[in-house]
């Protein structure tokens, strides 16, 4: 089977792997439709950290039941996506039903080989039969519910503020759900075109560019008070350490994206707003399951997230347009 292998930085070859054979207590998935995450950018650029090569990138992915086992609840031929997070089940994080930030966890694509392939065979208990969605709408489940549990974390209550800091897909997807809760959202990034895309695609209230007089715009878009919920999805420092300014009082802020680097804080400024801060890594099933009910519920605009497409054979000669910024990608999807 074609299998699209990350063999070091900058070097993506097609190789033709052994298809794999379902071991008991898995699931042998045909891949049908994979996205391309921010992930799989670092992992081709080389710096995600924690990373071994030679490494098969792709963890957002739906296909089609090629064999399953009896009991499992699934049958050859149905669609389903895929919780890419492999949690060991007995750990303290997942005894607490925190399976997204097991202990022990392994990422597909990431530590261990992921979807740009034919064919996975993984444990059933990951794999979600999707229900009234398209398969296309089915690999987009996973990067929605990072941006789903961060609002779901966050607790956010209609008619509050958000300020999103950062409007790649994760932004985007953290933009999409804080406004079904009904709160009154306000994107901030670097890029016009994001902005303009936040503006025409998912109704933001408000738009601001990072520059010079932005956190005039902010103060003057909020009477002075700042944002109930701050999330940031920028995956960088300044910008982090940044945002703790536009913390209403009372208010919190929730790290989505992660940095290897250590950020700090005015301890007096956080102080006095008695602010909550929250990492929020990955999702979890009850994510999932409510990401397929929107998408399902056409309460998402996948369409227009899903910007580019290729195929599994084009990917290694296609896939360095992707890093193009002016290519104006939210979301690609490879198609198997
Ligand atoms: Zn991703
Ligand atoms: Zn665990």
């Amino acid at each position: 089977m074609l299998t699209v292998v990350c063999e070091k930085p900058g070097s993506l070859m097609a190789l033709d792997r052994q298809k794999p054979a379902r071991a008991p207590g898995e699931t042998l998935v045909r891949i049908k439709r994979v996205g391309v995450c921010g992930t799989d950018l670092h992992i081709f650029n080389g710096n995600q950290p924690f990373l071994e090569y030679p490494r098969v990138m792709g963890h957002e992915f739906s296909g089609i039941v090629e064999q399953s086992e009896a009991g499992s609840g699934l049958e050859p031929g149905d669609v389903v996506y895929v919780m890419p997070y492999l949690s060991c089940g007995d750990c303290i994080a997942c005894r607490q039903g925190k399976t997204n930030c097991c202990v022990r966890i392994q990422v597909l694509g990431v530590h261990r080989d992921g979807a740009f392939t034919e064919y996975l065979s993984l444990p059933h208990a990951f794999v979600l039969k999707a229900q009234g969605v398209t398969l296309d709408q089915a690999a987009m489940i996973e990067f929605l519910s990072i941006g789903a549990h961060a609002v779901r974390r966050s607790d956010i209550q209609k008619g509050q503020r958000a300020l999103v800091v950062g409007t790649g897909p994760i932004g985007m997807a953290v933009a999409i759900f804080s406004r079904l809760r009904g709160a009154q959202v306000t994107v901030l990034d670097t890029r016009e075109d994001r902005l303009a895309f936040c503006r025409q695609h998912l109704q933001t209230d408000a738009a601001v560019l990072i520059g010079e007089h932005d956190k005039q715009q902010l103060e003057a878009l909020t009477q002075g008070e700042f944002f109930d919920v701050v999330y940031d999805a920028t995956g960088n420092a300044k910008a982090m350490e940044r945002g703790f300014e536009f913390i209403a009082h009372g208010g919190k802020y929730v790290l989505v994206s992660i940095v290897r680097d250590t950020i700090s804080f005015s301890d007096p400024e956080f102080h006095k707003r008695e602010a909550t801060l929250m990492g929020s890594r990955n999702a979890t099933v009850e994510d999932f399951r409510y990401v397929e009910q929107c998408l399902r519920d056409g309460l998402i605009p996948d369409a227009a997230l899903n910007t580019h497409r290729m195929k599994l054979t084009e990917v290694t000669e296609r896939f360095t347009t992707l890093l193009d910024p002016a290519q104006g990608v939210v979301k690609a999807i490879v198609e198997c």
